[in-house]
């Protein structure tokens, strides 16, 4: 098929929940992407976040290979060895106590979510089921993980939604500990809110959360499906903030492509959950586990600092930009608020140039392979560069 009839296809068959870019993708190495045409693309992007070792990466493909080839899938009745060992090397690294794995962000929180409802009706009180989330957050599009959201564009066409959420203003300590009474069972955000613009949210608030949910017996829930996996350097955001969730969901870079996302559990919330609770057919697929033990290897804490000189010099890159007004982000998870041009146009520009980018609301978004080298860096700048002008 040549691009043209993939566009014709596509239109034809598939449900339009996206507005597409111009662009059929082939094949990718690294950093790299190449369309239909042959042309190449520099990616800051990684899927959105997902390719944390880039394309085809070479250790990454033995792992998942070896894996196909001896077991692809049994049922979450019986044992697998990739499961134990994503899962081992996910709580020494955290210090988190146990891991329950699904194949999505979104699945990731309502998995979170249950626990801390269950956590709440059954340790605290009946009514203990209330969860407050911030303004301008994103959790994914289950019927719950949107409720989670606390963006009103969201919010349309689906009702009835959950009850029992509520919606904080960011940074605003006050009001949190407002909302915050014996029938709340967690508190869950983003540290950088991701969808909603690259937002870091102030660390004083993060602590003060942290200490409210001590304080009340209320779970603190941090979802990590964007931040987590190596992505602001560090192999979560949380670290950076100085606090101890009791529930921290991730999915995106984990598999390094593969879907696979999942819970933390901490002392308080590792034996909520029960058999007959919960659960997913695919959940902890080996051949994902296995693409997951791979990115947990390679993401060392050398590799960590990499990640976190590379940020700061792609941040440093783009204030240098005359266009660009402000960075936001840690990390290689930046949002770049553009002067003189719609974000989206600006995207639109880049891919013609060359470059793939993202869009968080007005501004754009870069999330590139956690692997990328100076000169890929570079390339993109320059591209961006074009772009903006
Ligand atoms: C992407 C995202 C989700 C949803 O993940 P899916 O895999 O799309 O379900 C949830 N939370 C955050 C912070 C995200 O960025």
């Amino acid at each position: 098929m040549n691009s043209n009839e993939i566009k014709t296809l596509d239109k034809e068959n598939i449900v339009s929940t996206y507005a597409r870019y111009d662009m059929v993708a082939d094949h990718g190495k690294g950093s790299y992407c190449f369309d239909m045409d042959g042309k190449k693309y520099v990616d800051f992007t990684a899927g959105i976040g997902v390719n944390c070792l880039g394309f085809c990466d070479d250790g990454w493909i033995r792992a998942v290979s070896a894996q196909l080839s001896k077991l692809q899938h049994v049922s979450n009745l019986f044992y697998t060895e990739p499961q134990v060992t994503a899962a081992k090397l996910l709580t020494e690294r955290t210090g988190m106590r146990k891991v329950f794995f699904g194949n999505s962000g979104a699945e990731a929180n309502e998995a979170a979510i249950k626990t801390a409802r269950k956590y709440g009706t059954v340790k605290k009180k009946e009514t203990a089921n209330k969860i407050i989330t911030l303004k301008n957050s994103f959790h994914g599009r289950t019927m719950a993980a949107i409720t989670a959201t606390g963006q009103d564009n969201y919010h349309k066409f689906f009702t009835p939604f959950l009850s029992g959420f509520e919606y904080c203003e960011v940074n605003n300590a006050d009001e949190l500990r407002d909302m915050a009474d014996d029938t709340t069972c967690a508190i869950m955000m983003e540290m950088i809110q991701g969808e909603g613009g690259v937002v870091s949210l102030d660390a004083e608030f993060v602590k003060a959360a942290a200490a409210l949910c001590t304080e009340k017996d209320i779970l603190f829930i941090v979802d990590e499906v964007q931040t987590g996996i190596g992505r602001t350097g560090k192999l979560f955001a949380y670290e950076y903030f100085g606090v101890k969730p009791d529930i921290v969901t991730f999915a995106k870079g984990i598999g390094g492509g593969l879907p696979i996302g999942g819970a933390l559990f901490g002392e308080k919330t590792c034996d909520v959950l029960e058999p007959g609770n919960h659960g997913t057919t695919y959940g902890g697929n080996p051949v994902a586990c296995a693409g997951a033990v791979e990115v947990l290897k390679r993401i060392d804490e050398d590799f960590l600092a990499q990640v976190r000189k590379k940020g700061e010099y792609l941040k440093a890159k783009l204030l240098e930009i005359p266009q660009v007004k402000d960075v936001s982000g840690i990390g290689l998870m930046l949002g770049v608020a553009v002067e003189g041009k719609d974000a989206g146009k600006v995207v639109k520009d880049a891919l013609s140039g060359g470059l793939m980018i993202l869009t968080a609301k007005d501004k754009v978004r870069m999330l590139p392979p956690l692997t990328i080298t100076y000169e890929e860096l570079d390339e993109g700048l320059a591209i961006f560069k074009n772009a903006l002008a």
